[in-house]
């Protein structure tokens, strides 16, 4: 079973040389010697949700960060703890120096779903749980703006509500980084939050002066 996975992978690899190195000027003649990507884009782990192929984009288009639920932890000191997350944004904005952040959530998601489901603070034990925590406000948020939960069809809209709020959450964290806030104010960073409907193949953007997500026209 195993082997028949890795198959497939070695199948579909064939296909990714043939496209990008055997033909005359292949993208990676070029692409070898260094990436410049102008966009970061922080999306789910989740196998349904992959940035570059929902943006039919080549090698060397984006730097992605992929993590439960998309979150953005905040800035905390290098110095403590091991951060897998702040060092991908580090280096895209200060070494890449990258245009844009992209932080895209997805519905259905199963982070969210555990967030709003369990009580993070009884689940610290977990990674999921203790990461989770990171959305605990926008969990809080929707709560109190949209709750009680009272069957699941509640629910499910809630989690909903919290996908969406979670993207907010991950925007302001990222602010929290001093090189984030730098490169805003001395080069004009764009911070993007974008939710994808996976259910209906459509996308939303959030615009922070309206404080909504708006379905965006394709
Ligand atoms: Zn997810």
């Amino acid at each position: 079973m195993v082997k028949k996975e890795i198959l497939k992978l070695v199948v579909g690899f064939r296909q990714f040389r043939k496209k990008f190195y055997d033909t005359e000027g292949a993208l990676f003649d070029k692409l070898a010697n260094g990436q410049s990507p102008k966009t970061l884009i922080i999306a789910c782990s989740d196998s349904r949700v992959d940035p570059s192929l929902m943006a039919s984009a080549n090698p060397g288009d984006l730097f992605v960060i992929r993590n439960v639920a998309n979150l953005v932890p905040p800035h905390e000191s290098a110095q403590q703890g091991l951060h897998g997350v702040s060092a991908a944004i580090e280096f895209a904005v200060t070494g890449l120096k990258v245009e844009n952040i992209v932080v895209m959530g997805h519905r259905q998601c199963g982070g969210i779903r555990a967030l709003m489901t369990n009580d993070p603070e009884q689940k610290q034990e977990t990674f999921v749980g203790k990461w989770m925590s990171i959305a605990k406000t926008a969990k809080d948020n929707v709560l109190k703006n949209h709750g009680p939960v009272k069957g699941e069809g509640d629910m499910d809209l809630l989690c909903r509500h919290c996908e969406m709020e979670s993207i907010t959450v991950s925007l302001e964290n990222l602010k929290t980084f001093p090189f984030v806030t730098e490169a805003i104010q001395s080069r004009g960073l764009n911070l993007i939050g974008i939710y994808f409907d996976l259910e209906q193949g459509q996308l939303f953007e959030y615009d922070e002066v309206l404080k909504k997500f708006s379905l965006i026209q394709l």
